[in-house]
């Protein structure tokens, strides 16, 4: 099953309604293997002939989002569609995820998020810090670049 398919049973599974403007999104990142911002996926969109505003792919990237089938890229506010293979059945709607970006080919690969509970209890135990959730990435030189 494609990226597009399976998103879109991700979003029923969650009670969202499958829009027009929503599944066109989703076509949108399955095509491109780097992250967009929402103006170029609303240019994608305007090229494909549909009504593709700004402030509605705002929206929908939101829920999107939610539903964990895209992620937003930290450092720059663009978006990705979700490695869906790399995550179980039960976690794909709500997972931890984490890019890897290349600095020099600017390409980014989602990963597990393995070993920050350690660093979580620390906080705790130091700072008497509840976390409730984080947000990461991490730069480097992928294996082609390097
Ligand atoms: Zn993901
Ligand atoms: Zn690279
Ligand atoms: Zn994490």
């Amino acid at each position: 099953m494609g990226y597009t398919q399976e998103a879109i049973d991700i979003l029923k599974k969650n009670g969202y309604k499958i829009t027009k403007p929503r599944q066109i999104i989703l076509k949108v990142l399955d095509e491109s293997e780097l992250p967009l911002s929402p103006y170029e996926i609303s240019d994608h969109i305007k090229k494909m002939g549909e009504t593709g505003d700004v402030v509605g792919v705002y929206r929908s990237l939101e829920i999107l989002e939610e539903s964990g089938i895209v992620h937003k890229v930290l450092s720059n506010g663009k978006y990705l569609k979700c490695n869906l293979k790399l995550h179980s059945e039960d976690q794909k709607d709500s997972h931890c995820h984490h890019n890897l970006i290349c600095k020099k080919c600017g390409t980014l690969k989602e990963v597990d998020c393995v070993g920050l509970e350690l660093f979580e209890r620390i906080l705790k135990s130091e700072y008497s810090f509840d976390v409730e959730h984080h947000a990461l990435e991490f730069y480097g030189l992928c294996s082609s670049c390097k």
